[in-house]
């Protein structure tokens, strides 16, 4: 079995990483460098890409942030630093991110005769992002293999109905090395534990009676 994944470096894709690892999958991942207000989440994703040794690519969209507005993760506004509020959840959209690099990804894996693309869209992230909905995969599946006649693409989005308590559940039984991956909007040396996803990330950890390995001394 072969399939490409949309690999961020964060907790979810990599957890989908592993599992897709753990049932056989020969896994190709797409890094995406969208102008990002840090490298680090890319660092990580090399790191994680390199400890299971297999095919990653960094795609590189930068040129075009300056059409998508001036979102917090594109250094625009300012990162937010409370939960995920709907107004705190507005600033760190990236308009429209997840079809865009659906799209790059459905054309490498046509291209490379590849059946499936997975990305980690859960339920935490679908009360804001639309792009992370059950509505939005059930549209862009048929989209995608309409799009890729000669070599079908059938999309994947395994943890749609999944929180982030739930993949992290997951990824611990996995063996997931978390040390690796990185949330924090903020890219300074330890995460920043106030901006929306450190919160969700810790409490996701906490919900499953273990704290991230992120937050203990040493990392
Ligand atoms: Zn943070």
């Amino acid at each position: 079995m072969k399939g490409v994944l949309i690999l961020s470096g964060g907790v979810d894709s990599t957890t989908l990483l592993f599992k897709m690892h753990s049932d056989g999958y020969e896994v190709t991942a797409l890094t995406f460098n969208y102008a990002q207000r840090h490298k680090k989440e890319i660092a990580s994703a090399k790191a994680i890409a390199k400890r299971l040794d297999i095919m990653h690519h960094i795609v590189d969209l930068s040129s075009l942030a300056c059409l998508l507005g001036d979102s917090a993760l594109l250094g625009g506004k300012e990162v937010p630093s409370c939960h995920y509020t709907k107004e705190a959840a507005k600033k760190t959209v990236v308009p429209n991110r997840n079809m865009i690099m659906l799209s790059v990804a459905a054309g490498y894996a046509e291209a490379h005769e590849i059946p499936e693309v997975f990305y980690a869209a859960h339920k935490n992230d679908s009360t804001i992002y639309p792009d992370c909905r059950p509505e939005f995969v059930q549209a862009l599946r048929p989209a995608i293999r309409l799009a890729t006649a000669w070599h079908p693409v059938d999309l994947r989005a395994p943890f749609v109905d999944m929180s982030k308590a739930e993949i992290v559940r997951m990824g611990l039984t996995l063996r997931v090395p978390y040390e690796l991956t990185w949330s924090c909007y903020r890219g300074e040396e330890r995460p920043c534990g106030t901006c929306p996803t450190c919160i969700e990330r810790e409490e996701a950890f906490a919900l499953n009676g273990r704290r991230d390995p992120l937050l203990e001394d040493g990392n």
